[in-house]
Formats: structure tokens, C-alpha cells, sequence
């Protein structure tokens, strides 16, 4: 008999929330809830955490979230900031791309990622539960069941809400029978770490698009660097396989000195059929994947926990409305479907043959001189211009920016996000009265939540920004009926 089965166990109390996996997003996910005071469980099949190389870069929209955690400023201590992209055409010319502050990824190996979220989640007072496998999830009476195996034994757990965590090969997504469509990327790739010796501006990645093949070449913390390129199956991964890389791709004086991992991967390009099943959603990997080149693959996974957890916490603590949770499906799907879009093209461009190739470089060239890869590319790289479905609003409300101010679904401005640091909904207005927005005399009003903070900044244009817990705008106008509406949008989503 197991002690899930011994009658004389007291009975299981239900958890509100149960997560599956503690790789980095179902850390994250536990984090977020444990900041809101849900005691999420979290449970992960390995006995060890995983210590491979795969996620180095964290783009600043998720550093975003490393604040709000409490883990960025050791994540910045250990990592090292990328200031620009260097493009290495074959003709040997160079197109430096300086990213700009707010564009710039930090360098961080995922294990330490995990390792700090992993602490910050035992701060919190969470604790992952290590050897314990979900081997089977079923929903009813408004419960998840689930039976977790582990040297214990079989346990049942009876939780509210689950999430999914558990990566690209997911289990509970299985077990849900929710598919997983797409396809096999027919590129096969080498990634190797170590140590090189040679001349090299250690603060960019660096592109080397030859004709005839490309590698992408990175440092990385403790005078590591990464190097990647897309190999024919069975190319040597050994040193010297690696160091032909260098030569015949890279730009020519760069020698191995010592290399901790060689590894070939391939990938695959899917996206759930759903987000949702009931009560259990899927995030990170579970939910999405594709081509890890642009380092898109975790911050994208990041940001799902970071869009559930405001959303499920509130419900659960009985602030929120059940039926905002409807929203993280279309938010993320989109969400994923653009990185899953954006990763394929960069995945093409990046293995051409050589007659395209020429045109791509010269292409690139032609994009890097017209200032287009730094005004577009980079922001869409670095995460900034996810747009989400406006969901939330009332279905007659036009999806559109009210006189320059931030439309729903986008991320408000830099300048106006940094007055609105806080965790919960924020009320930005503006106008030239410090007491409220003023129209041609008239005040728009007030908006009443207990889950409202208000800042007021003092300006000609008159207006007001209603921004979400995640950061991305939920209402914004110039009117009073526009003010209105915000007011009947956070009436309908609040309890
Ligand atoms: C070579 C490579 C390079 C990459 N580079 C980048 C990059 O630079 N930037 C970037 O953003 N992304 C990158 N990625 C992608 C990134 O690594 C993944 O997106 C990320 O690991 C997803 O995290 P996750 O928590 O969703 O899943 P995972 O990290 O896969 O974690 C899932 C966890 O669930 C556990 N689990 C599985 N089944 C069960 C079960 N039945 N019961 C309990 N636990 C279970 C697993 O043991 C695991 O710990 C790269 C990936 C690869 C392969």
C-alpha cells in the first residue's frame, strides 16, 4: 500500500495551485504566486537541478521580471550585459548594431538562472519538491487531480488550479491530450562552450554570415564564450570539429584553448493547440517551441508565468474574477505565435546557401545603413513589440492609440512605465492640474478599486493610462466616456 492509499493518513488538504516542473518558468510561476501569497506546490520529477548549457540570453523585458522577483541584482553581478550585435559579412566587412540600453540582454547560463529563482522561491518560503514525477492528471467536481510518483511512493494530490511547467516534452499536455502542432526545424546544429584565446569585443554577439555557412559566436560570464553554427549530421563534435568551425566560418584567429561542452541539438517548431484545458495551463516549453537562436526560448516562457500569476493569484486570493484567466490564452498564443514567426525567418536567413547568402548580406547591409535592424529588429529581438489582443476591453471600444497615448495590449513608453513601478493595476494620469485629469474644465473622474495605485504627471496633454500588474496597458483616452469605460473594465474584472 502506498501512503497516499493508508487510511489511517489524515486526509490531503487541496492546494490552490500546483506546479509541474522546476525548470526556470515553473520557478518563476512558483515565485510570482509565493510574492502574491498563494502557496503554489511545485514539484519536479529530476532528484538534481538540470545543469546543462541551453538559455544564456535574458532579454530586458524579463530582466523586468528579475526586479519584481528580487533576483536581478545578482543576476547582474554574475551576468554580463551584451551592448551590441555584430554582423561579420563574408565580404569582411563588419555591421555593428549598438542595442541600446533598453535593448541590451543580460548573459546569464540557465543554471544560475534557475539557482536564483530557485533561492529567491525559498525566500519566499516555497520549497521545490525534488523526485517527485507526475504520472497522471485528471479534472473534476472543479479540482485537479494528479498522481505524482516518488521514492515515497504514489501520492494523489487534489490542487484548485495546475500548471504545466514541465517543458517541451510535457506530460500533463499529454495526459490532457492537447496536441502540440508543427513541425521538425530541418536544421541540425552544433553549440560548444569553453575558453579561446584571440582578439574579440567580449560585449557583443557576434554573426559571422559567410557564404558558404554561418556561426554565431558569443561571450559569456567567467571568460566563457558559446559558439554555434548549423553542421551537417555526423560533423565531428570534438575540438577539432569545433576549431574547423572557427576557421572556416569565424574570422580566422581564433584558437580553443579548452572546451567544457560540445553538443548537437535540433529543434522543433510547435505551439500547443491550446493554453487552457479547465483548470490547468500550460506554460514555458510545455507551451511553445522552436529555434533557439536569438535566445528567444526562456523569455518567452518568462513572460507566460509572469502573465498567469498576477491573473491566478488574484483569483485565488478572491480580488480578480474568474473570467480574467480567459485572457492568457489569446495574450500568450499571440505572443507565441510571433516568436515562433520571428525565430523561423531569423532560422532561414541564418542557413542560406551561398547564391542567397550573397543577397542576404547585402540585404543586411542594406537594412543596417537605412537604420531599420536597430529601429526594428532590435526592439522586436529584445521582446519589446509583443502586442497582445485586446481582450479586455468592452468589444465596441476601436483598438486604438488615443492621441500618442499607449494603446491596450502594448507596453507603455519607457518614460512613462518608470512612474508606474509598482506591482498591482496603476492609474496614470496626465494633464496640466496635479489633482486629477482635467478636460477643458471638466475632470474625467475617478476611478474606485482598492487594487488601484495613482500617480499624476504634470503636462499640457491631458489623458490617463490604466496599466496591469504585468506591465502592459489595459485602458487609455482622453475622454471622460473613455474613463468611463476603464472604470466599467476594471468593475468587470475585479471581484
Ligand atoms: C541549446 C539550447 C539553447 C538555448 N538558448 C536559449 C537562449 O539563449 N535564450 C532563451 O530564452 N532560451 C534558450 N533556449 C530555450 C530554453 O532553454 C527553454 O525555453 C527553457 O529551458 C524552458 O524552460 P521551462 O522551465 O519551460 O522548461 P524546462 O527547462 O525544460 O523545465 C521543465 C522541468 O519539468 C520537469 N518535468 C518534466 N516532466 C515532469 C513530470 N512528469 N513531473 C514533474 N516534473 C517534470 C523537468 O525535469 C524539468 O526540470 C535554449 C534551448 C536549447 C536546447
Amino acid at each position: 500500500m502506498t501512503h497516499a492509499e493508508d487510511p489511517d493518513r489524515p486526509a490531503q488538504q487541496v492546494v490552490p495551485v500546483l506546479i509541474v516542473g522546476a525548470g526556470p518558468v515553473g520557478l518563476a510561476a512558483a515565485c510570482a504566486l509565493h510574492r502574491r501569497g498563494v502557496p503554489a506546490r511545485i514539484v519536479e520529477a529530476a532528484a538534481e537541478p538540470n545543469r546543462g548549457s541551453r538559455a544564456v540570453q535574458l532579454h530586458p523585458p524579463t530582466l523586468q521580471i528579475f526586479r519584481e522577483l528580487g533576483v536581478l541584482d545578482e543576476a547582474e553581478k554574475l551576468g554580463l550585459k551584451v551592448r551590441a550585435t555584430n554582423y561579420h559579412l563574408a565580404s569582411g566587412r563588419r555591421l555593428r548594431v549598438e542595442l541600446g540600453s533598453e535593448n541590451e540582454p543580460l548573459m546569464l547560463p540557465q543554471e544560475q538562472t534557475s539557482r536564483l529563482l530557485e533561492e529567491a522561491l525559498e525566500r519566499l518560503g516555497g520549497r521545490v519538491e525534488r523526485s517527485v514525477r507526475v504520472v497522471d492528471v485528471s479534472e473534476s467536481d472543479g479540482r485537479v487531480s494528479v498522481k505524482v510518483e516518488s521514492p515515497e511512493g504514489t501520492e494523489l494530490i487534489t490542487a484548485d488550479w495546475l500548471i504545466a511547467a514541465d517543458g517541451v516534452r510535457s506530460h500533463v499536455r499529454s495526459r490532457l491530450g492537447i496536441e502540440f502542432v508543427g513541425e521538425q526545424v530541418p536544421a541540425h546544429f552544433l553549440l560548444a562552450e569553453g575558453r579561446i584565446s584571440g582578439d574579440f569585443e567580449p560585449e557583443a554577439v557576434h554573426y559571422f554570415l559567410g557564404h558558404t555557412g554561418s556561426i554565431v559566436f558569443a561571450a559569456m560570464p567567467q571568460g566563457r564564450v558559446r559558439i554555434s553554427g548549423a553542421v551537417p549530421p555526423g560533423y565531428p563534435l570534438t575540438a577539432e570539429g569545433v576549431q574547423q568551425l572557427l576557421d572556416e566560418r569565424g574570422p580566422g584567429h581564433l584558437r580553443i584553448l579548452e572546451l567544457d561542452t560540445v553538443n548537437e541539438f535540433s529543434s522543433q517548431e510547435r505551439i500547443a493547440a491550446t493554453l487552457r484545458s479547465g483548470r490547468c495551463f500550460l506554460i514555458g516549453d510545455a507551451a511553445h517551441t522552436h529555434s533557439p537562436l536569438g535566445g528567444q526560448g526562456l523569455n518567452l516562457g518568462l513572460q507566460d508565468a509572469h502573465n498567469l500569476s498576477w491573473k491566478l493569484a488574484g483569483v485565488v486570493n478572491g480580488t480578480l474574477r474568474p473570467a480574467i484567466l480567459d485572457s492568457y490564452e489569446p495574450e500568450r498564443l499571440q505572443a507565441a505565435a510571433q516568436i515562433v514567426r520571428t525565430t523561423h525567418r531569423f532560422l532561414r536567413v541564418f542557413t542560406l546557401g551561398p547564391a542567397a547568402a550573397r543577397l542576404r548580406n547585402s540585404a543586411w547591409s542594406a537594412l543596417e545603413a537605412t537604420g531599420v535592424l536597430r529601429r526594428w529588429f532590435v526592439p522586436l529581438l529584445a521582446g519589446w513589440r509583443v502586442r497582445y489582443p485586446d481582450v479586455l476591453s468592452e468589444p465596441q471600444v476601436a483598438r486604438r492609440s488615443a492621441q500618442g497615448l499607449p494603446a491596450p495590449g502594448t507596453r507603455p513608453p519607457r518614460r512613462l512605465a518608470e512612474a508606474l513601478a509598482a506591482a498591482e493595476f496603476r492609474l496614470l494620469t496626465l494633464g496640466p492640474a496635479n489633482h486629477g485629469v482635467v478636460q477643458r474644465g471638466r475632470d474625467l473622474g475617478v476611478l474606485h478599486s482598492d487594487l488601484l495605485t495613482h500617480r499624476h504627471i504634470q503636462q499640457p496633454g491631458v489623458g490617463f493610462v490604466l496599466v496591469r500588474p504585468d506591465g502592459y496597458v489595459a485602458a487609455s483616452g482622453t475622454t471622460p466616456a473613455e474613463f468611463e469605460q476603464a472604470q466599467r473594465l476594471l468593475a468587470r474584472i475585479t471581484a
